[in-house]
């Protein structure tokens, strides 16, 4: 089998259809429809194996995640995902691995209506690029840089599950149906792209905690150059991060990276409308704290101290 048949056998046939497409898979570019009103967002992850995954999880999972996390980009925009480019790297021709890769990618696509269009294959060290492109209605993409002060902080989610996972070794002891829990956590992220109206209406900035919530929230200090005050006992730490690490919890959630939940801010006046509109899609999210004029991050201890809080997350260098 070569890189043509490669393609025509696990990619070309994976893909729904989507009326916005008109040339996919097969052409030198793809060709889509981008309707009048609307914006395009454009955002490109690499996952790289023994960095981002390990080289023996089911590439099931591999391609599953791949995508979660490029859409997790555009959840953060405030946008609706639509289309997704995927250049794969590849050591060797496994069709077992293969098929598993295609399932996956497969079934992550069809959960958020997203058309495969084109791609990349070549021969090297296993790596997935994706490139997932997004649509937005003109002018409501929401970026880090839109926050003011006195603005409230939430996050979309608990935190810290995935960063344990990352360590399962570590703890001796573990129940398997929690094991399994984490274990999904990790691979099978979901991206908040049921927010994207609900902030549209109420948030000022957003950014997804792909790399941990105090590095990530840094980013909207640094973007709308202000200062984030949290209060430590509001962060929604994963329950199972409590039970199997009560002593790290709070360091896991505030720096354990790849949780894909959102972390956004909220004007005052704003939050009554997001309340409602939260409980009427009976989602539920968790006030942090506030943005404030002093830059830098600090944290309301239990104590009712107030302390600075470093800018910890992942960094690839
Ligand atoms: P070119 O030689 O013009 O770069 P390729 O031979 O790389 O084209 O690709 C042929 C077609 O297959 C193109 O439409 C390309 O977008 C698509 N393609 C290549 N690799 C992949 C992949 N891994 N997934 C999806 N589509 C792919
Ligand atoms: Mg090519």
């Amino acid at each position: 089998m070569n890189e043509f048949a490669l393609i025509d056998t696990f990619f070309k046939t994976l893909t729904h259809e989507r009326s916005d497409v008109v040339l996919g898979i097969g052409d030198d570019a793809a060709c889509l429809n981008v309707p009048i009103g609307q914006q395009l967002l454009v955002s490109t992850d690499t996952l790289v194996a023994g960095v981002h995954f390990l080289e023996d999880w089911d590439a099931y999972d591999i391609a599953y995640k791949a995508v979660m996390v490029n859409l997790s980009d555009i959840a953060a925009m405030a946008a609706k995902p639509c289309w997704l480019s995927l250049a794969l790297t590849l050591p060797k021709l496994d069709r077992n691995w293969l098929i598993r890769f295609s399932q996956g990618l497969k079934s992550a696509l069809k959960q958020f209506d997203v058309a495969l269009i084109g791609g990349d294959t070549t021969h090297g060290p296993l790596s997935i690029t994706m490139t997932i492109h997004g649509l937005v209605a003109e002018g409501h993409a929401l970026a880090r840089s839109g926050a003011k002060a006195n603005d409230k902080i939430y996050v979309s989610g608990c935190l810290g599950a995935a960063a344990l996972a990352v360590n399962l070794e570590s703890i001796p002891i573990m129940d398997d149906a929690d094991k399994q829990t984490l274990m999904t956590a990790l691979q099978h992220p979901q991206p908040r792209i049921d927010l994207a109206d609900i902030l549209q209406r109420c948030a000022s900035a957003v950014i997804d905690i792909s790399d941990g919530l105090s590095a990530d929230l840094n980013h909207i200090c640094e973007a709308s150059q202000l200062g984030a005050y949290l209060s430590l006992p509001d962060i929604p730490v994963h329950p199972l991060v409590t039970k199997y690490l009560q002593e790290k919890a709070l360091d896991l959630a505030l720096q354990g990276g790849d949780d894909y939940e959102l972390c956004f801010t909220v004007p005052l006046e704003k939050e009554p409308q997001l309340l409602d509109l939260l409980a009427k899609a009976g989602l539920r999210c968790y006030q942090i704290g506030l943005m404030d004029k002093e830059l830098g991050l600090y944290a309301k201890t239990e104590q009712g101290e107030k302390r600075a809080l470093a800018a910890r997350g992942y960094s690839h260098f």
